[in-house]
Parts: structure tokens; C-alpha cells; sequence
């Protein structure tokens, strides 16, 4: 009878579940790859990776009974994750062969890559030795090893831990504190092995270093052992790999256009900005800079006057007192800025003493509670919601020098900061206000790939069930009412409310987080707000944090790299330039700037003693979108000589009709007309 039993159980087939609902009979044990292979060699031949239960798994895992499983191949961008943290590993084992004392640490994947951290006790790692690392990277692929995954119970007594341990030369103390926070959280080890290299890993892996053909390193940047300064410095390598040729030379095409556009090395071509030592990671906005910023400001606020927002005004500096209790003092300490207050000694004026304020004060690194004491200032109604206060709030966050990149990273900016204070009921209308009026913004520069998140409560939060039930429901039922499409992160929202996240992609492909609209059912409490209702009874008002750009400094510097410069002739901080063939025509040339001047236009006539075709060039250089060149004939007839930066030589043309054919591409989101 048992032999009986036993052989039953052996038969017992095990029964998946297929994307399309169909089910598929597997022998007990079987993996995905397996049932690849059952489905037909095509999909056996493509198949990278598989999800299982929602997680995605090596194909060479087992798949349990009654499980729902997705084959992924290189279509899917999972597979694109699994190929390139396979890369990494490869590189791993690549660099422990060229650098024998280097030290591994940690090595994920990135938004277009993967890196891996390593510590160089002694030597460096620098882009000349990419092809070496490369060429010996090709070389293990060549020998297309299987990734193997070894699970360890007992690492004190296991070959895998101990070959894991050996082989970057056993003294390797980062990957002894890994292995023990694994273990404190009660987690299972796991490691990866092909050939002889291992590593600790949660997996998965594609099924063997043969699919890692098509692998680049792109850079190399310093970085600190658990991103903690105190700590050991390591350097970080840069990757990526593709699964096929084209794609690869598509993505290092637009690396290479990237580093062309750099908005560092533009800012500084157009004269925009720059930094300086007397105020690192500040930036210094130069006359044009200083124009392209304040175009963008007028532009939100015609958008924010237009959707019944307030501008208000906040001061920079506040009591240390508002931080504690707006929670930022107990946890955004370390970035931020504290006054110190000073005074000269009444005897000896040589000697200063540093004054120990009994209300000491803070740089604000929000604009939030400003804007809290602003709605406090006297009661309110709810007749008088939805209340939108907007700012273009100048913040001031301390970063580590490592950290500061151009505009994009810096410890002063401003945001188009606005907080909404409303009743729960409005949450709907409010967030569906914003969707259309964050897409509006994005439109206007062209930036229409706009990819939606939204994060739901996290484990640890504030706020009854009830309220966050109905706002999330609230944002769902928003965003569904637009029909925007959106990916949900679930308990990814902030600890006191729930969020939605706006990224867009620039013309390289490139994704930046912009746009966001938080809800917090903790700051008007914490600042004991209170609105009275239509019940006649004080309740506490919904406070929504939102931001469309962000940053302005930080937007500028996407917009410089999006345009690689060549700003649309609404935003070009010179839009005009005037340029007489000689100085006999100086006169004309100044009438005709101030014609466009009157008509509010950008423009500069270029009076110097150089040539025509100099100054036609230095127009070009410059990227300016017109150059109007005048001369006898022009000065005879009143008219100018139109050459478009973006379509040629367009020939003479009467002031007038340049105003006109200017007019609609000058509005905000305008571009030129689509015929000369
Ligand atoms: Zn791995
Ligand atoms: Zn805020």
C-alpha cells in the first residue's frame, strides 16, 4: 500500500496558470524552463527569465503547484533588469581578474544600467581600463557559463560561503557586514555562481553568461560604503547591456548626445550661470540665465492666475522652533541651514562674540509651514475652499559636494510650490485640477511622454483608516476620470498621506521626476488648523503639497539638455538679433530693434565692427532663433532680411509681417510656423 501511495504522489502532475488563462500540466519539479520548452522551441530558445506569483525568478527554479506564470523574454523590461544584473556580475568577476585587491561590495541595477560598488584598498579604476575590463567581460561571456543559484543554511560550513568569501582575497569586511544584516532579518542567503566567480544574491539571473554579449561600461563616480560619508570610500563602475546590438548602439548614441548637451557645458557656451567657490553648489544666473528663469516663473504664474491660485510671500528665515514643530528639525536636520548670530565686543571691537539667540533661527528647506502661519493668520471658512496658496519659494537644503551636479543638484532653489487647503470631499476635484494642469505645463515644452505613479500608505503612517481609504480612492477615481494610465506603488506614499508622481521623458529618452501632489493629514494638525464647515463645527482641512517643475533651476536644466540649447523662440532669452551690413546702417538697425522691442519681443541689434557673416555666425553660435540683417535696400524699403535659426533663409520681409508671423510661436508652448 505505501509503495502504492508514493507512486501516486510521484504522478501527481503540477498545474500552472498561463497570462491568457489557460492552464498547462507540468511533471512534479519541473521549472520555466521547462514549460518553455513544453510551449514550443521558439519561446524555449527566447525565454529569459519567468514570473512567478508575481516575482520574478530564474527559469531554472522549480514552479509549485497552482502557480500563475508569465515567460519573459527580451520584449518584457523585467528581462532587461535580469540581463543587466547579470552584467554586473560579470563585470564583478571581469575586475577581480584585471585587480586582484579590489573588494566587492554591493552591485544593482539603475534606470539604464547597472553599477557595481567596489572598494580599491589600493590602484583605481578609471574609463582607460573600460576596454580591458571589457574585453575580459567578453571573454567569460564566450564561455557561456550557467548561472547557478546555491541557497546556504549554514554559512559557517559551506563551500559556496567560504569560495564567496575567498575570492576576492578574504579579507573582504563589507561583505561579512551584508551576510550578517541578511541573517539579523532572518532572511535566506542565496548566492549566484557562474564559472568560478560567486556572489551574494537575491537573483534572478538569465540563464547563462552567453546572453551577456552586448555589455558597455559608461562611466566611473565615487561613492561612500552604505552612502555614508564616515565611511569607506568605494568606487562605483557604470554599465549597461542590451540584448541586442542595435539597441545598445541606440542607447550609447544618446549617452554621447547626453554628454554634447551637458547643461553644464551649455550653460557656460550661452553664458547662462555658473558656480563659484565663494558659494559652492549655488548657482550665479547671468543676464540671459536670469531671463530664461523668469520666463519660466511668468509662464506658471499666467497658468496659476488662470487656475484661481494666490500668490503669497514667505520669509526665508524662520524660527528654529517652527522646524520642531513641523517635524523637519527632528528628521531633515542635517540638511539644513542654521543662522549663527554674532556681536563685537562693546571694549574691544577686535574680538566677536557668537550670541546664543534665545529664539534661534533656521534657513527653511520647505515652504510649507510659512504658508501654515499664513492660513492660521485668521479663521477660516470653508466657503472660502478650495484655498490655493502659491509660491515661487526659495529653499535652501544642504548636499554633500559629492552629490551637487550643475543645476540639476544644488543647495539653493525654488519651487513652484502651492499647498491646496480643502474639505475631504474636494481631494477629487483638486487632484483632477492638477492632473490637467501638470500635463498643460509639460505640453508647453513638448514634454508629452509623461509617466504617472501613484504610492498608497506605507506600513508606518499617521491618519485614521477612513481618511486614507478615502484619499487614496479619491486619487484613483481622479486619475481614472482623465484616463490617465498610472502605475501603482503600494506603500510607497509618504508616512502622512498618499502621493502622485509626475515623470517625464526628455527627447534622449531620459526620465526625471517633476511634477508631484501629496496629500498630508499630519501638518495641519501638527499646526492645529481648523476650518469651520458647513455644519457650523471646526474640523481640520486636507492640506495637498504640489509642485509642476519642482525645481526651476533643476527644470531649466532638463529644458537646456532637452533642447540641446535651441530654445523655442517663447523661451530664448535672446530672440532676435539685428545685424546691419555696415555701420551706415547702424540707425536702422536701432529703429527696427525698437519695433520689436515695443512689441515685447527679446531683441538686441549687434552694432560692433566685425563682419556680416562674423556676426551672422556668433548669432548662430549663440542659438538665437531670428537674425534680421538690414542694409541700403532693406533701410530703403522699411523692411529686414529674416534668417530662422530653425528654417533658413526666409528672405525680405516687411516688419509687419515678421511681427505677425512671430506672434503665435512667441506664446507660451508656441512653435514655428510650420511654412515660411
Ligand atoms: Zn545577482
Ligand atoms: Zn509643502
Amino acid at each position: 500500500m505505501a509503495v502504492l501511495a508514493r507512486e501516486n504522489e510521484m504522478s501527481q502532475k503540477v498545474s500552472v496558470r498561463l497570462p491568457d488563462g489557460s492552464q498547462r500540466e507540468l511533471e512534479p519539479g519541473a521549472s520555466a524552463a521547462d514549460l518553455a520548452a513544453q510551449i514550443g522551441p521558439g519561446l524555449a530558445r527566447a525565454a529569459v527569465a519567468a514570473e512567478v506569483n508575481g516575482q520574478v525568478v530564474d527559469l531554472a527554479r522549480p514552479i509549485p503547484d497552482g502557480a500563475g506564470v508569465r515567460l519573459l523574454t527580451k520584449k518584457d523590461p523585467e528581462a532587461l533588469e535580469v540581463l543587466r544584473h547579470s552584467a554586473a556580475h560579470l563585470m564583478a568577476d571581469a575586475i577581480l581578474r584585471l585587480f586582484p585587491r579590489a573588494e566587492l561590495t554591493i552591485g544593482p541595477v539603475v534606470e539604464d544600467g547597472f553599477y557595481y560598488d567596489i572598494h580599491m584598498p589600493e590602484g583605481k579604476i578609471t574609463p582607460d581600463d573600460f576596454p580591458r575590463i571589457e574585453a575580459e567581460m567578453a571573454r567569460i561571456a564566450g564561455e557561456a557559463a550557467p548561472f547557478v543559484r546555491c541557497e546556504v543554511r549554514d554559512p559557517d560550513r559551506d563551500e559556496v560561503f567560504a569560495r564567496y568569501r575567498a575570492i576576492d582575497g578574504g579579507h573582504n569586511k563589507f561583505k561579512l557586514e551584508l551576510v550578517d544584516d541578511i541573517r539579523r532579518r532572518g532572511e535566506g542567503l542565496s548566492f549566484y555562481r557562474h564559472g568560478d566567480f560567486v556572489d551574494l544574491c537575491r537573483g534572478p539571473h538569465v540563464p547563462h553568461a552567453g546572453w551577456l554579449k552586448h555589455v558597455k561600461l559608461t562611466s566611473v563616480a565615487g561613492s561612500y560604503w552604505r552612502a555614508d560619508a564616515s565611511r569607506e570610500q568605494l568606487v562605483r563602475v557604470y554599465g549597461t547591456a542590451f540584448f541586442d546590438k542595435a539597441a545598445l548602439d541606440e542607447h550609447l548614441r544618446l549617452l554621447e548626445e547626453a554628454r554634447k548637451r551637458d547643461h553644464r557645458v551649455l550653460g557656460a557656451e550661452l553664458d547662462l550661470f555658473s558656480f563659484h567657490e565663494e558659494a559652492p553648489g549655488f548657482p550665479f544666473f547671468h543676464p540671459k540665465g536670469a531671463l530664461l528663469f523668469q520666463t519660466l516663473a511668468d509662464y506658471m504664474r499666467g497658468l496659476l492666475r488662470r487656475r484661481g491660485y494666490q500668490e503669497v510671500k514667505a520669509p526665508l528665515v524662520l524660527s528654529e522652533e517652527l522646524w520642531h514643530t513641523s517635524g523637519h528639525y527632528e528628521n531633515y536636520l542635517e540638511n539644513m541651514f542654521f543662522t549663527k548670530l554674532k556681536l563685537r565686543d562693546e571694549k574691544d571691537p577686535s574680538v566677536v562674540h557668537e550670541v546664543e539667540e534665545e529664539r534661534p533661527l533656521a534657513v527653511k528647506p520647505m515652504n510649507c509651514p510659512g504658508h501654515l502661519l499664513i492660513y492660521r493668520s485668521r479663521p477660516r471658512s470653508h466657503n472660502e475652499f478650495p484655498l490655493r496658496f502659491a509660491e515661487m519659494g526659495l529653499v535652501h537644503r544642504r548636499e554633500l559636494s559629492g552629490v551637487r551636479h550643475g543645476l540639476f543638484r544644488v543647495q539653493a532653489f525654488t519651487q513652484d510650490d502651492a499647498h491646496h487647503f480643502c474639505t475631504p470631499e474636494q481631494i477629487e476635484s483638486e487632484i483632477g485640477m492638477l492632473i490637467d494642469f501638470f500635463h498643460e505645463i509639460y505640453a508647453a515644452f513638448g514634454l508629452d511622454d509623461v509617466r504617472v505613479e501613484l504610492s498608497t500608505r506605507p506600513a508606518k503612517s499617521i491618519g485614521s483608516d477612513e481618511i486614507w481609504e478615502r484619499a487614496e480612492g479619491a486619487l484613483r477615481k481622479a486619475l481614472e476620470h482623465k484616463g490617465v494610465a498610472y502605475a501603482l506603488n503600494p506603500g510607497d506614499g509618504a508616512f502622512y498621506g498618499p502621493k502622485i508622481d509626475f515623470h517625464i521623458r526628455d527627447v534622449l529618452k531620459r526620465s526625471w521626476q517633476c511634477g508631484t501632489i501629496q496629500l498630508d493629514f499630519s501638518m495641519p494638525e501638527r499646526f492645529g488648523l481648523t476650518y469651520v464647515g458647513a455644519d457650523g463645527q471646526r474640523h481640520t482641512p486636507v492640506m495637498i503639497h504640489r509642485a509642476g517643475y519642482g525645481s526651476i533651476e533643476r527644470f531649466l536644466g532638463i529644458l537646456i539638455e532637452h533642447y540641446a540649447g535651441r530654445f523655442p523662440l517663447w523661451l530664448a532669452p535672446a530672440q532676435v538679433l539685428v545685424i546691419p551690413v555696415s555701420d551706415r546702417f547702424n540707425a536702422y538697425a536701432e529703429q527696427v530693434t525698437r519695433r520689436l522691442l515695443d512689441a515685447g519681443l527679446r531683441a538686441e541689434a549687434n552694432l560692433k565692427d566685425d563682419r556680416v557673416a562674423y556676426k551672422i555666425r556668433e548669432a548662430s553660435l549663440k542659438k538665437i532663433p531670428y537674425a534680421l540683417v538690414v542694409g541700403e535696400r532693406e533701410a530703403a524699403a522699411g523692411t529686414i532680411n529674416v534668417r530662422s535659426r530653425d528654417a533658413g533663409e526666409l528672405g525680405e520681409s516687411a516688419i509687419d509681417a515678421f511681427l505677425a508671423r512671430l506672434a503665435q510661436e512667441n506664446a507660451p508652448g508656441g512653435s514655428a510656423p510650420a511654412s515660411a
